[in-house]
């Protein structure tokens, strides 16, 4: 069987490998057309052998229409029935972005209890809470929605999916008494968003860690280059390259349930089996070095030695300088033309147009103030010519939509270590060094009434809002 782990301090437990329900196998090009038989299938079957943690979205499987539900949820609902329900904890989202009020959380818990078919949701979670909704939210009041939904019995667990930069994460943990943080983790993305230090804090608090995107949407599996696969093969022949990124990943504290978004049954066969296999200490001394091989492989493609601190920031002409260089970087890490194109799409789909490369005018005056000599704008016209056509799959009406259910946002910060709340003393050190003692960068915003930059990228370990 699968090991069941601790949600925290819920006092409810479920399996370490949980089933993700946002791509499932289709019949056919629409999103919509979920094989119902095969994904039914599929998910009893990896229930049978011991998953017993479910999760899914208002918009999962959907068709793009403002409003309307995904698929994802429906499918779920049938493949529950006969007995399954009661065999895992279902989790699911609140579409934030179509929340305008308090009523709208209600409206739509209680469609998706209908959708589902079940009387009561275990892990509720608010859907890509970040800096700028996060605020909005509580403005609307959606914990003590979450505590009313508590109390009623339409949930069981209030939780949340998370997209943001560490500061933020700290933020929204320490706001609410939360059971359960969905963010993103995997062994290439360990500072990246919530990051390990994330990780820790929950675990600090008892609030239970779900992670999504552990094979960063494959890619860890199908583009690893040769030499690694290589290596990793010579290591532990038993693995396959998604056990790899399972087994650093249960064997991080504090991570409870790992979801795979799996879509077919071969992969369903792969996860089980790694998931069952998997006991303490499996991922030893010699499995560490080999992944920090692998990881420092991909950071030797690093093109820009940009550290993310901001000191460039503001730029008057509105361009979030280290998120395009971030970019910029992200794009030179898989060889794969399919990875590439999927960066193009996250960078059109989430980086609004204002902030896009094409802003930059050359006027150099971020050149002046950036630590690391960078010539900034020389790469921001390099990105602008990777990046800054449409995606060819995006209506204009998405562009740079900023999407909390991008799902993709993987691309958008990067391997590099960002400075983090925790390296406060880092930072100051770098920054006397760099002879910028006075306010600058991000801080230089605060309270200045000037457009902030991302304040979600704040350094100072403040979200701001
Ligand atoms: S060189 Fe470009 S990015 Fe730098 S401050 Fe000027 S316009 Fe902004
Ligand atoms: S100042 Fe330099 S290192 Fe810092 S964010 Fe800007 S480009 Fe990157």
């Amino acid at each position: 069987m699968i090991e069941n782990r601790a949600m925290g301090r819920t006092g409810d437990s479920a399996s370490i490998l949980g089933f993700g329900c946002m791509r499932l196998p289709l019949n056919g090009p629409k999103p919509t057309d979920i094989d119902l038989e095969l994904s039914t299938a599929m998910l009893r079957s990896a229930i049978d052998r011991g998953v017993s943690y479910v999760d899914t979205a208002y918009v999962y499987h959907s068709s793009g229409d403002k409003d309307a539900p995904g698929e994802s949820e429906a499918f779920l609902g049938k493949a529950l029935k006969d007995g399954y329900r009661e065999k895992v904890r279902v989790a699911t989202k609140l579409p934030l972005w179509h929340v305008n009020s308090r009523a709208d959380m209600d409206k739509y818990l209680d469609r998706q209890l209908k959708i589902l078919d079940v009387g009561r949701i275990d892990y509720y979670l608010a859907h890509g809470l970040g800096a700028k909704s996060w605020p909005r939210m509580r403005e609307l009041g959606l914990t003590g929605f979450f505590e009313e939904a508590v109390k009623d019995g339409r949930i069981r667990f209030p939780s949340f999916s998370f997209h943001d930069d560490y500061p933020v994460f700290e933020d929204i943990l320490k706001g609410f008494d939360w059971a359960l943080a969905l963010v993103q983790y995997n062994y290439l993305d360990e500072e990246y968003q919530a990051g390990t230090g994330g990780v820790r804090l929950a675990r600090d608090r008892g609030v239970a860690i779900a992670v999504m995107e552990p094979l960063r949407g494959g890619f860890l599996v199908r583009h690893l280059p040769e030499e690694d696969v290589a290596m990793l093969r010579r290591i532990r022949p038993d693995w396959s390259m998604a056990a790899w990124a399972f087994n650093w990943l249960w064997s991080r504290p504090g991570v409870s349930v790992v979801l795979s978004g799996m879509s077919d049954m071969a992969q369903v066969d792969d996860n089980v089996r790694s998931a069952q296999a998997y006991r303490d200490g499996i991922f030893g001394e010699a499995e560490t070095k080999a992944i920090a091989e692998v990881v420092s492989h991909f950071k030797s493609r690093i093109k820009v030695d940009c550290t993310a601190c901001g000191y460039c920031m503001p730029c008057e002409e509105g361009v979030d300088i280290p998120l395009n260089l971030s970019f910029y970087n992200q794009f030179h890490l898989f060889e794969a033309e399919e990875a590439k194109e999927r960066c193009r799409f996250v960078y059109n789909f989430s980086v609004p147009r204002s902030d896009q490369a094409t802003g930059c005018v050359d006027c150099g005056k971020c050149v002046e103030k950036c630590p690391q000599h960078i010539p900034i704008p020389e790469y921001l016209k390099k990105t602008a010519e990777l990046y800054a056509t449409a995606w060819r799959g995006l209506p204009e009406d998405r562009l740079g939509s900023r999407s909390p259910f991008a799902g993709s946002s993987w691309c958008r910060r990067g391997l590099k270590a960002r400075p983090r709340a925790s390296e406060g003393a880092g930072l100051r050190l770098r920054k006397a060094r760099a002879g910028c003692g006075g306010r600058s960068g991000p801080e230089a915003l605060e309270g200045s009434g000037r457009r902030p930059w991302k304040a979600r990228a704040s350094v100072r370990g403040r979200p701001g809002h």
